[in-house]
């Protein structure tokens, strides 16, 4: 668990602050935030396979500690803005679709929650969204109105701002579904019932079965890792390791393969690249540089690709910017 505050008092017991949950697949995330200054945010366990409801608890209790530890109180809440790693529906602020985790998110009426617990409206959005929103009013994005966002780990998640609108389509799925592109229609089957996706060709949930997978594997010196992830596929492929070499350029090939297609698909002027797996930017920059300088059709110029800047906590910056334009 992770706890970081400074020492900002909401003050005055107006209705200022705004809670921000981060539904992730791996940890929530939670936050109380004044006009883009976070005051404070914590992180627990998802304990995503037990359900949506079943966190409420949690949640509930981390926000009270993170409330006592700027010395406001519940009646200072403006709103909740929650994001979550799966489709939802902005309008009517519902899960609409899950992928394994928190399977009953779409059966759950999340304003009601709030309502009952805070006295207060919620708005949900995809985690992707809420990330880009983040990061365009107070990030990496700032002063550009066409990005794509794209966050590499477990999964890869992808969202759209085209001229300064997020881009949602009739059934909230546009630009949101980046990671499942399909980079090689010769692929395995991914989770979303599609073949050779980005995402089932380089993330972190398939890298332990790729990398075994690889004929090689057994007589290679990434076979000693306990845990096969982006971490140790770095490692072992800075150490001219010929099995971790490959994959490595397996994998940057497909993030270049998808990035590029949304490049074509939405004419961004700016991709900005999240997630877990860009703890490793310093390798990941330069090669989808240099991929995409190379295979773009973008005559106008040359797409910026650039890390966030608030990679733990971007949705949580998304999330008190979309309160604060609701209400
Ligand atoms: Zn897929």
């Amino acid at each position: 668990m992770t706890e970081q505050s400074q020492n900002h008092s909401p003050g005055g017991g107006a209705k200022e602050v705004v809670i921000a949950i981060d539904l992730g697949g791996t940890f929530i995330k939670l936050g109380l935030l004044n006009n883009g200054q976070l005051l404070a945010w914590k992180k627990i366990e998802a304990a995503s396979e037990r359900g949506l409801r079943a966190q409420f608890p949690r949640i509930e209790k981390a926000v009270e500690q993170l409330l006592d530890k700027i010395g406001g109180n519940p009646d200072e809440v403006l709103g909740i803005g929650l994001s979550f790693a799966g489709l939802v529906d902005s309008d009517r602020n519902r899960i609409i679709s899950t992928n394994q985790k928190y399977d009953d998110g779409p059966d759950t009426d999340l304003t009601a929650w709030a309502e009952a617990k805070w006295n207060c409206p919620l708005f949900a959005m995809n985690d992707a969204r809420m990330a880009l929103l983040g990061e365009w009013k107070y990030g990496a994005g700032q002063g550009c109105a066409d990005i794509v966002l794209v966050t590499l780990g477990t999964g890869i998640g992808s969202a759209v701002l085209i001229n300064g609108e997020l881009l949602t389509g009739k059934h909230f799925q546009a630009g949101n579904l980046g990671g499942h592109f399909t980079v090689n229609y010769k692929g395995s089957l991914c989770t979303c019932g599609n073949k050779g996706c980005m995402e089932s060709e380089a993330s972190t949930w398939r890298l332990p079965s790729l990398l075994r997978e690889h004929p090689g594997f057994k007589q290679s010196s990434i076979n000693n890792e306990e845990v096969l992830d982006f971490k140790a596929l770095f490692h072992h492929a800075q150490k001219n390791d010929k099995v971790a070499s490959e994959m490595l350029a397996h994998c940057l090939s497909a993030w270049a393969a998808g990035i590029i297609t949304m490049i074509h698909a939405f004419d961004p002027e700016m991709i900005i690249l999240s997630g877990g797996i860009m703890k490793s930017s310093a390798i990941i920059l330069p090669a989808l540089k240099d991929k995409v300088s190379q295979l773009a059709w973008t005559p106008w110029g040359e797409v910026k690709l650039t890390e966030a800047k608030h990679s733990d906590t971007s949705a949580l910056y998304g999330a008190d910017y979309l309160v604060r334009s609701k209400l």
